[in-house]
């Protein structure tokens, strides 16, 4: 057998997730930002060995899915998982392939060091798999009655992907008998005599079936954490509304600009923006562009958050610093908090804003402008693959 033969793999996401309490099908759900099954796929798309992506998905889920992954080989699957399996590693063989690691899409952590275990173990075996030791204490029990205790020397837990030469494996499908249903591909190959290899899994695999799964998966995303600074200044000029923190203060005077000129959101704005580096406020909103003249900067906050929210981040703080000697910011504090807040839609002890003056030094301290610091801190889900 070639070793060096085209490498493809066969994500299995054609289930309709009935133990999830129905809805949308799992593997399609939010995960750190993004839908569970381009987890897999992005790992597999990026690994140096493998060729070609192929994803079953059912009849019914294929717009889904093809919205998820625009540019990825899609096919439909079948009524069984086992049938959804078949059909994927017939149209590989027409592509040529000779080996294939077969994944369920609801183990979305999938990292290249287990791709790599698989593959390496493939090398000299029929089969290779990943698999866990099992720590707890394995027992029967029926009625809420505990039952006799099953030894757990020589127990695994399998998890995938799990790797085969294309032919061997296509051969124990065609063997397999027809009424009889397989949890898995490798006891498949095993029944014919071939030998499945088994490497160490990992952790981050688990399977996700039932809704709790959801959270714990959530939980068990590797998060960066990110922080950055924002700072911005405005003109104070006499007959302009006075617009700081999301609300509107009575003043003599308020601050001109292209939009409302709110110093502070514009700060906030540019922090949010810089913990993805995604530029700053006039990158997204150019104040040569006459749709923002006057405009609320609520808008501009909204839409940075709405950015940070795409890449599956979350805020966990901001900071605000204004600095003036008029108006007296204190007695507006609660209302600018519960509107940043709002905008922000985090919780209020998520947000600190302060106020400072210069001691009258400087164009804040002789009253010319207002000038605002933020601090933002996000974290990122971080690639599994990475
Ligand atoms: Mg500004």
């Amino acid at each position: 057998m070639s070793q060096n033969g085209k490498i493809a793999a066969l994500i299995v996401a054609a289930g309709g997730s009935s133990r999830m309490g129905g809805g949308t099908p799992k593997q399609f759900r939010d995960l750190g930002g993004k839908p569970m099954l381009r987890w897999s796929h992005e790992s597999f798309s990026a690994h140096p060995s493998i060729a070609a992506v192929l994803t079953m998905v059912a009849d019914d889920h294929r717009d889904h899915a093809r919205a998820i992954l625009p540019d990825a080989w899609i096919e439909t699957g079948g009524a069984s998982r086992r049938e959804s399996v078949a059909r994927g590693l017939r149209l590989l063989a027409l592509k040529g392939v000779e080996r294939v690691l077969i994944h369920d899409a609801a183990r979305p952590f999938l990292s290249h060091a287990v791709i790599d275990r698989v593959l390496a173990a493939l090398v000299s075996a029929d089969g290779a798999m990943p698999v866990l030791p099992v720590a707890d204490t394995l027992a029967r029990g029926a009625d809420h009655v505990l039952g006799d205790i099953v030894p757990r020397d020589g127990v695994v837990r399998v998890q995938t992907p799990q790797g085969f030469h294309l032919q061997s494996v296509i051969a124990a499908h065609a063997a397999w008998p027809a009424d009889a249903e397989a949890t898995d591909d490798a006891q498949m190959v095993r029944r014919l005599g071939g030998r499945v290899a088994l490497v160490q899994g990992d952790a981050m695999l688990e399977k996700i079936t039932y809704p709790d799964d959801l959270a714990g998966a959530d939980m068990r995303l590797a998060w960066e954490t990110r922080t950055a600074m924002g700072f911005d200044v405005h003109r104070l000029e006499d007959g302009e509304e006075l617009w700081l923190g999301g609300v509107l203060i009575p003043h003599h005077r308020g601050l001109s600009g292209h939009s409302d000129a709110d110093v502070a959101l514009h700060a906030l704005t540019d922090a949010l923006l810089g913990t993805i580096a995604a530029g700053d406020i006039g990158t997204h909103f150019p104040p040569s562009d006459p749709q923002w003249k006057g405009a609320e900067s609520g808008q501009f906050l909204e839409h940075a958050a709405s950015l940070i929210a795409q890449r599956g981040g979350r805020i966990d703080f901001v900071d605000l610093t204004i600095i003036c000697e008029a108006p007296k910011i204190g007695p507006h504090r609660a209302a600018m908090v519960e509107r940043i807040a709002g905008l922000l839609n985090i919780d209020q002890s998520r947000v600190s804003l302060k106020a400072t003056t210069t001691e009258r030094l400087g164009f804040t301290g002789r009253g010319e402008g207002i000038a605002t610091q933020a601090v933002a801190t996000v974290r990122l889900p971080m690639a599994a693959s990475a």
